[in-house]
């Protein structure tokens, strides 16, 4: 397995809804996104699930899953599956390393669950979500994950639901309801709601507002205004013009990372991110998180059912958060340890570590701990020594 390299950045022809979000924080963050390798990382189990969980709403919003008078929720449950199975499959090593099957991924019941309770209410013929006026209306009424395209071929995007009668634009969200949180439609979702409704009228779709569903059937709405749409479409050329200028003379990513605590929350490409770990200091917790990079002084080997274990010893660390004079990163599965290949685990070895957990941490000592789900476990090469130092 290969730590990807940074990738070089290039002109961008057209601008999506989440490459807007990156320009909007880093331009580097958005070559990432355009031209890194994918599938190199290993990514979240949460996006997994998510993607299924649209996978089935989409056919439910299609009517595919009535065929042969099956039961809607069965059909979603195993659409559910059979896709998670697809992309388990695919996933990257250290995923599957981490979690045996698909069912063991963090939520899956629960998202599928959740996936399979919306099918049945926005399913064609349940006559809960499709009650009355869109009775005998067909899908060209309805643009279900479909790409569009401005005129000018510079915005692109695929919302989840353009509904043409009502005039709404409906994006579905897994994320789950915190209980006695109220919940609202976020910046950044109005922003893709509202770049949606502006390629929608670009194709003679008029979009009046704006709806973000979440897993749990509640929908939050917005209204979208013409003005609004437009200055969105406006601000998204502009950033995409200002990228391509900058980058048409400098397309060194690490020269193009804007790190902040506040840009580099949520960055993919953080690991690889040189600059991100030259920059970011204890105070950008809050913001960010707990991760650290140093060096192996010491490896201790264990065995437990079967897994092997090591537990690190680390010095010349640096750190997003607050340490003591010793660092211990304990009883980490060695597979899960990403690395180059052919490259043994050694003393002296460079890593660097994303989402720990602090277990216990005085002046003198701090010991760490992996989230299964979270904690990625880099081991770099002399190349990043080099570009780090
Ligand atoms: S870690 Fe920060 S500086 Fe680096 S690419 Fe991401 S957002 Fe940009």
């Amino acid at each position: 397995m290969k730590i990807p390299s940074v990738p070089k950045a290039r002109k961008l022809n057209s601008l999506s809804p989440s490459l807007y979000e990156a320009l909007l924080v880093c331009k580097a963050r958005a070559a990432w996104i355009a031209f890194g390798e994918k599938g190199a990382m290993p990514g979240r189990p949460e996006a997994i699930l998510g993607s299924c969980f649209h996978d089935v709403i989409a056919a439910a919003h299609k009517g595919t899953l009535l065929h042969g008078g099956a039961d809607v929720e069965e059909e979603a449950r195993r659409l559910f599956d059979l896709k998670a199975q697809e992309r388990f499959q695919k996933a990257h090593e250290t995923l599957r390393a981490k979690f045996r099957t698909k069912e063991h991924l963090p939520f899956y019941h629960l998202q599928r669950a959740s996936a399979a309770a919306l099918a049945r209410k926005v399913s064609p013929e349940s006559g809960v979500e499709n009650a009355g006026k869109r009775q005998g209306l067909q899908h060209p009424a309805r643009l279900i994950e479909q790409s569009l395209q401005s005129k000018d071929e510079m915005l692109t995007g695929r919302a989840d639901l353009i509904d043409v009668a009502d005039k709404v634009v409906v994006d579905y969200k897994t994320r789950q309801e915190i209980p006695g949180q109220s919940e609202e439609v976020t910046d950044r979702e109005k922003r893709q709601l509202r770049l949606y409704a502006y390629l929608a009228g670009q194709n003679g779709i008029t979009v009046e507002r704006g709806v973000v569903a979440l897993a749990s059937g509640r929908k939050l709405s917005v209204d979208l205004t013409e003005a609004q749409v437009n200055a969105e479409a406006d601000a998204a050329r502009a950033a995409l013009s200002r990228y391509n200028a900058v980058v048409a003379e400098q397309s060194d990513f690490e020269e193009l990372a804007q790190a902040s605590p506040i840009n580099c929350q949520y960055c993919p490409s953080m690991i690889l991110c040189s600059r991100f770990w030259q920059t970011a200091k204890p105070s950008w917790e809050e913001q960010v998180g707990k991760h650290l990079s140093g060096r192996i002084v010491s490896i201790t080997r264990a065995q437990l059912q079967g897994v092997e274990l090591v537990t690190l010893k680390l010095d010349e660390v640096s750190s997003t958060f607050a340490i003591g004079k010793e660092v211990m990163l304990e009883q980490v599965p060695e597979q899960w340890i990403i690395r180059d290949d052919d490259a043994p685990l050694l003393e002296g070895s460079l890593i660097r570590v994303t989402h720990v957990q602090v277990a216990v941490s005085t002046a003198e000592q701090t010991v760490l701990r992996l989230n299964r789900a979270k904690t990625e476990v880099w081991m770099l090469t002399p190349h990043h020594h080099q570009v780090d130092s």
